[in-house]
């Protein structure tokens, strides 16, 4: 977005910030309705090539405004030879436990977010939390879709998800190892996550002990528009009661994105006299940074 307003002269970039510049800008209504209007089009003719009978080459070909669009004789549409598109099951089988076992890590926010006030420059290595692990991307093949679909209904994270956390943190082996388990206490969908912990901690035989709470109600992160933007939404809004073992935990969550949340949980735990702090999620957002 930065790029686009620089190519219109609305920013200049000095050093490493960004500055409006003095000239007028406004946003460009009818421009954009114009090429959104174009690109809808042009994904209804990419969906129309997908179901089209006749020939795909004359297709393409008119598309492109070629007068002389004729019938190529080699599309499955002109010979009439489909090609299979069933999969082998076993295949799906062994491609479904390859993305199971491939772990996502969440790697630490080393920084403070630039242009807030509240903080800067680098977070203090003895707050910051350590390398986590997420047991899927949102949505993808592996894990991700259980996750999602549980997350959708709101009940229940089945057992099998937890069986695969737990085979995650051990195959991970996190060294010193969590002593205890705690989690991110969420606005919405208010029982997934404590419900979730409290099986993990127990099929981990670790005590889940609930130190986190939220001091006051963000809006879902992934409402927010950037990363400063989401720390704003959430810096501030946990606070860490009772007695914090000072051993290494365990932070739960099940959907990471911008890690703010991850991040300023992580520190309020050991300000409170936590241990090191290891994130786990079950699953990173695809608009992760
Ligand atoms: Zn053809």
């Amino acid at each position: 977005m930065l790029k686009v307003l620089e190519v219109e002269g609305a920013v200049e970039r000095i050093a490493s910030r960004w500055q409006r510049t003095l000239r007028p800008w406004r946003y460009d209504e009818e421009r954009v309705e114009r090429v959104t209007e174009l690109r809808r089009a042009e994904q209804a003719a990419m969906v129309e090539y997908v179901i089209t009978d006749e020939c795909r080459m004359a297709y393409l070909r008119r598309q492109l405004d070629d007068p002389a669009a004729e019938r190529c004789g080699r599309c499955d549409n002109c010979t009439g030879r489909r090609l299979s598109t069933d999969l082998d099951a076993a295949e799906v089988e062994a491609a479904v436990a390859y993305l199971r076992r491939s772990d996502v890590v969440v790697e630490p926010r080393r920084r403070w977010p630039v242009g807030v006030r509240e903080v800067s420059g680098t977070i203090d290595e003895a707050l910051r939390l350590q390398p986590g692990r997420a047991l899927s991307v949102y949505g993808d093949g592996g894990w991700g879709n259980v996750v999602r679909r549980s997350k959708y209904q709101g009940h229940r994270y089945p057992d099998e998800l937890v069986a695969a956390a737990a085979a995650l943190i051990t195959r991970w082996g996190p060294d010193p190892a969590p002593q205890w388990v705690t989690y991110v206490p969420s606005t919405s969908s208010a029982e997934l996550v404590p419900d979730f912990a409290a099986r993990l901690a127990r099929t981990m035989r670790l005590p889940l002990v609930d130190v986190v709470r939220r001091t006051r109600t963000g809006r879902p992160q992934k409402e927010m528009e950037n990363s400063a933007q989401q720390f704003r939404n959430v810096f501030g809004a946990f606070t860490v009661r009772g007695s914090v073992p000072a051993t290494p935990c365990l932070l739960v969550d099940d959907i990471v994105d911008s890690r703010w949340t991850l991040t300023v949980v992580g520190v309020a735990l050991r300000e409170a006299g936590s241990g090191p702090v290891y994130p786990f999620v079950l699953a990173q957002a695809l608009s992760s940074s």
